[in-house]
């Protein structure tokens, strides 16, 4: 499918796990992709120190550019430096996330505000300066990443989930807020996804092996959600073929919230 052909997609966390799987989809479909992280690694072919850089896939071509969602800045730098390079924005993958675990008790007030900078102010930041972008695209579209703790009360995740409870809610308000302008908002809640991020979480535990497999057998699937899945509902939501699709969340979590 080349659902993506002539459009440029921007994916922010796009060096790692789910981002680097969509980013690398999107371009399969057809898209210039631009991938914006705070660590470019691999993406960028070159060191993560390097503050700018393109590169190519094997199957399509993305630009990476290194900039924190926490910085205004470099946020504003990256947009522009992408529309320069690329010729504008149509598809915008809000991605880039970290996690946090325990009870309200566990985490101070500090950490309580670093990682909403991250989940919820990194969206509006990278939002606000792609907007104007968007606005010139005759497709475009917003895809963020949630969570399935927006909507399931899981122990251990209070500042975690209240990040992605902001993030479904915004999801909503910027789809209503951007109708009339022909921007479609859309927010995926992936379950546990088989990431890098997931791998350092499981190997925190005495026994990786078993806690993975504990991990897998609380799922109805049975299995972990592979990245590439989460990367497929994010390209479906973005594609001009969903031209109608606004303001919604799709669950990719192996059956955790309808089962
Ligand atoms: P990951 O750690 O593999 O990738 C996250 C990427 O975001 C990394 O490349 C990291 O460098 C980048 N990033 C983090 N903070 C940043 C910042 N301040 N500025 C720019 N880039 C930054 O994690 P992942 O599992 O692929 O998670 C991606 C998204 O999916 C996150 O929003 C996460 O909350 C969400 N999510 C993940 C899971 C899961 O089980 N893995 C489940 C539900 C939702």
């Amino acid at each position: 499918m080349n659902d993506f052909a002539g459009l440029v997609a921007v994916v922010t966390g796009g060096a790692s796990g789910i981002g680097a799987a969509t980013a690398a989809l999107l371009a399969e479909r057809g898209a210039r992709v631009a991938v914006v992280d705070r660590e470019l690694g691999e993406a960028a072919g070159t060191s993560s120190s390097t503050s700018s850089t393109s590169s190519t896939s094997v199957s399509g071509s993305w630009f990476a550019v290194q900039a924190d969602v926490t910085d205004d800045e470099s946020v504003r730098a990256a947009i522009a430096r992408i529309d320069e390079e690329l010729g504008g924005i149509d598809v915008l993958v809000n991605n880039a996330g970290i996690g946090a675990i325990g009870t309200v008790e566990d985490n101070d007030d500090a950490e309580w505000l670093r990682v909403f900078d991250v989940n919820v102010f990194g969206i509006v930041r990278v939002t606000r300066a792609a907007l104007p972008h968007l606005r010139r695209s005759a497709h475009a579209a917003i895809v963020n990443t949630c969570s399935i703790v927006a909507t399931a009360g899981l122990p251990q995740r209070a500042l975690y989930s209240a990040t992605k409870g902001a993030v479904l809610s915004l999801t909503l308000a910027m789809a209503a807020d951007h109708a009339r302008e022909g921007i479609r908002v859309n927010c995926v809640n992936p379950g546990t996804a088989d990431t890098p991020w997931v791998g350092r979480l499981l190997n925190l535990s005495p026994d990786p092996a078993r806690e993975r497999a504990a991990l897998e057998a609380r799922q109805p699937l049975g299995r972990l959600v592979s990245p590439h899945e989460v990367a497929y509902a994010i390209a479906s939501l973005a594609s001009p073929l969903s031209g109608a699709t606004t303001g919604t969340s799709l669950a990719v979590d192996g059956g955790v919230a309808g089962l």
